[in-house]
């Protein structure tokens, strides 16, 4: 992840991560963004809109939590195409 995408990150992230729910610690920081594919009827589709996330780590124990990149404003949501 770009030093700016991150500052970018911790900008829309700031006041939303609260206390981590493995040890309390309120000490985080942003690891990268990744993209989950969706999982439909068929399957997962290679090359399907992806979900956006970023990943955050707590700094303490290490566990990590998901928020939406697009609901922070960092990635504009894909449209999806009519059949
Ligand atoms: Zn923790």
């Amino acid at each position: 992840m770009k030093d700016v995408d991150r500052k970018a990150a911790e900008r829309a992230l700031r006041g939303k991560v609260g206390a981590c729910p493995s040890c309390r610690a309120r000490r985080w920081r942003v690891l990268e963004m990744v993209a989950l594919l969706p999982y439909r009827d068929e399957g997962i589709t290679l090359g399907a809109p992806a979900v956006p996330i970023v990943l955050v780590a707590c700094a303490k124990c290490a566990a990590v939590r998901q928020f939406s990149a697009v609901q922070l404003g960092l990635v504009e949501p894909v449209k999806e195409e009519g059949p």
